[in-house]
């Protein structure tokens, strides 16, 4: 049997490294790929602004504590903990005309300006997907 010698692998190509082994990568056009993508623009919004959502959810689940549709909340409060009203998943418009903004099964109805009531929707958490078995 042939003694297995740990050959590093370029995290580009996946091709054999040469020389050192510190190195990752086989040349520097790899390295230079290979950096350009892990700062892929694109990427990077995307996760921005999932994580965006995630905080606005957060905020809103933490300040969701009193009796389903009573909490109301000022818009300073909001924005202290990091809400951007930029960003929600989804918008509800009810037939007598109010709107709810929703980020994932937590949302607000804007009362007046600056103040809002705080909502949550748990049939939006069966809507996980088509893979759920009837
Ligand atoms: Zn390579």
């Amino acid at each position: 049997m042939p003694v297995a010698i740990a050959e590093k692998l370029c995290l580009e190509c996946g091709e054999p490294i040469k020389g050192r082994t510190d190195k990752k990568f086989c040349s520097d056009a790899c390295r230079n790929i290979y950096h350009y993508h892990a700062n892929n623009a694109p990427i990077n919004y995307v996760r921005n602004v999932v994580n965006i959502l995630k905080r606005n959810r957060r905020v809103l689940s933490e300040l969701n504590d009193g009796r389903e549709g009573t909490k109301k909340v000022h818009r300073d409060k909001l924005v202290e903990r990091g809400y951007n009203f930029m960003y929600h998943t989804n918008i509800y418009r009810t037939k007598a005309g109010n709107t709810y903004v929703f980020c994932f099964e937590h949302g607000y109805l804007e009362l007046s300006e600056n103040w809002f009531t705080l909502v949550r929707r748990d049939e939006y958490l069966e809507r996980s997907g088509d893979s759920k078995p009837d």
